[in-house]
């Protein structure tokens, strides 16, 4: 892009603006279909690679606000790659590269005016492992409203955070404690908590309970169904019956055999809604993996 496009176009007005002014079912002039939600991210034959290798090949989906989608399939699939890709993370991987769009509010999220550091103030990540930072409980959540600079009470905004991530009531005793004492599932809340003190619009999870044990895991996809209400959510897992249990729609990827060498590129076989997905697949090879048929 032209450096006077760029200008014409500041990173964080652009993100901001885009996502507040999609509170209606669609963005452009056509007629919303009454019962979908508006789009959030709209994924236009995505395709990324590293180096020379092809991770995924032309996927195309949409995610809507205040659901929760799953992507699901076996591994190596792309899952992951194409999560991170919402939050611009494969930028910091060496030699990755991607070709198609990722729309966020309409606003390409790969347009060279954007500022990825403003993309992920708005697409928090909550990963496989909890995370925490060798620091309080209090300072963890801190964390990021201090570096962006958001305004108000921080005790406010920390409870706030804790309250909304399912956790305050364990640690309200403890805050200048250290983050290191807690529980697995605790210690993945409080990431959770963490991502949504600043504000983001979306959350993104990498396979958020499969380091967590069986009750652990069942708090958080409690509290995934409490978060939808004022987030849009994004979780990967190899787990297909939480991805039943959890999600309004999935994703299914597989892998499929490059003709040009022995690698395998992923690719997004089918995406609908959940309850359709696990019990009435378009595609014969969802059919084979959901009824566990495909290894
Ligand atoms: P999934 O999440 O479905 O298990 P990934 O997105 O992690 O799949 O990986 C998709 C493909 O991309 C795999 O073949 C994997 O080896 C490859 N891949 C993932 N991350 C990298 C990386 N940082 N560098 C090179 N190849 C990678």
């Amino acid at each position: 892009m032209a450096p006077d496009q760029a200008a014409a176009h500041p990173a964080p007005v652009a993100l901001s603006e885009a996502a507040n002014a999609s509170t209606s079912p669609m963005t452009d002039a056509s007629v919303p279909e009454p019962d979908l939600a508006p789009v959030v991210f709209d994924v236009k034959d995505l395709s990324v690679y590293y180096g020379a290798f092809r991770a995924i090949r032309d996927a195309s989906l949409e995610i809507r606000q205040h659901e929760i989608a799953a992507f699901i399939g076996p591994s190596g699939c792309g899952k992951s790659t194409m999560l991170r890709c919402f939050d611009r993370m494969n930028d910091l991987i060496e030699g990755a590269r991607v070709e198609g769009q990722v729309l966020y509010h309409g606003v390409d999220l790969y347009d060279a005016a954007i500022d990825p550091v403003e993309v992920r103030k708005r697409i928090g990540m909550v990963f496989q492992k909890p995370n925490p930072f060798p620091k309080s409980i209090y300072d963890n959540v801190a964390f990021g409203p201090k570096l962006a600079g958001l305004k108000g009470s921080m005790d406010d905004r920390v409870e706030a955070a804790l309250r909304r991530a399912a956790l305050w009531d364990e640690v309200k005793d403890r805050l200048k404690k250290s983050a290191m004492g807690l529980s697995g599932g605790q210690q993945q809340r409080l990431c959770i908590a963490r991502a949504i003190a600043v504000e983001p619009e979306v959350v993104l999870m990498d396979e958020p309970c499969s380091a967590l044990d069986p009750i652990a895991t069942a708090r958080i996809e409690d509290l995934m169904q409490e978060l939808k209400a004022d987030y849009t959510i994004v979780i990967v897992t190899h787990n297909m019956q939480q991805a039943a249990r959890v999600s309004d729609r999935t994703a299914f990827f597989t892998t499929e055999v490059n003709e040009t060498s022995d690698t395998r590129t992923g690719v997004l076989v089918e995406y609908d809604v959940t309850d359709k997905m696990f019990s009435n697949p378009s595609d014969e090879r969802t059919e084979n993996y959901v009824t566990g048929r495909f290894g």
